[in-house]
């Protein structure tokens, strides 16, 4: 029998490397969906000289460690953002892991919080959502609806829709009112992949949280210096704050404002 305390400890580590080596996917999917550039080929290279990565070179967080963050072949530099994305996703599977153990929800908590994680990277950089994270994610988010806890798979179905259209409809309505697209698709598919995870009530939570955070933080900024907003960052938010306390907030709201 091994002790629990170290099971839990060990779960946690596994996950947590595992977490890292996600992570350094993470980091090329987000680099190269944007510009519709394979996964998979050419394998990963110094983006300044060319030459291949080799494979201990490539170590999630430990190969820039060990390369002092510069190529080996050309001594340029290397992206802090790699080892601090590799970092952040192992830490969310650890976390996730350790939170709910082995089960069912951990896996699916931590793949939705990776996938919001990349795209408010690509949101960030890029302007852009990739369907793979926001349509690839819907079609994983019905699935793992499947596994038991979280929300059910007819809450997964309804929450897809309900997210999409909302989303559609206040692009409709925008369009119609500032004549020019105000919501870009992108934020509409992943609001029916955030659905496809949190259900219609955490999907609703979701959209109010968003356009709270976009407004309150990137709106003066956006007002003075005339950028386009990310809005997908502020979904991206609102939708990981929502996994972690939504249903905490909307008993608060059905108790103390509704008196449900
Ligand atoms: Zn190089």
């Amino acid at each position: 029998m091994i002790d629990p305390l170290i099971e839990a400890w060990m779960i946690s580590v596994i996950a947590g490397v595992f977490g890292l080596t996600i992570g350094s996917f993470l980091n090329v999917c987000t680099l190269r969906w944007p510009e519709d550039e394979s996964v998979v080929f050419p394998g990963s290279h110094c983006p300044k000289c060319g030459k291949p990565i080799r494979w201990y070179d490539n170590v999630p967080v430990f190969g820039y460690i060990l390369l002092r963050g510069r190529c080996r072949e050309c001594r340029a530099s290397i992206s802090l953002q790699y080892p601090l994305v590799e970092l952040a996703t192992g830490l969310v599977w650890a976390g996730m892991f350790s939170y709910a153990g082995f089960s069912g929800e951990a896996i699916r908590g931590a793949l939705f919080l990776t996938i919001l994680f990349g795209i408010a990277l690509t949101d960030a950089r890029f302007y852009i959502i990739p369907d793979q994270f926001s349509v690839g994610g819907l079609v994983l988010g019905l699935g793992l609806a499947f596994l038991p806890g979280g929300v059910s798979a007819l809450d997964a179905l309804l929450g897809a829709i309900v997210g999409f259209g909302s989303l559609e409809m206040v692009a409709v309505i925008g369009k119609w009112m500032f004549k020019k697209d105000a919501m870009g698709g992108g934020d509409i598919k992943m609001m029916a992949m955030v659905g496809a995870f949190l259900g219609w009530r955490g999907v609703l939570l979701t959209i109010f949280l968003g356009a709270l955070l976009g407004s309150v933080i990137f709106g003066p900024i956006s007002y003075k210096t005339k950028k386009l907003v990310p809005f997908g960052i502020f979904l991206a938010a609102a939708a990981a704050i929502t996994y972690g306390f939504g249903a905490e907030m909307i008993d608060w709201y059905m108790t103390n404002v509704l008196n449900m």
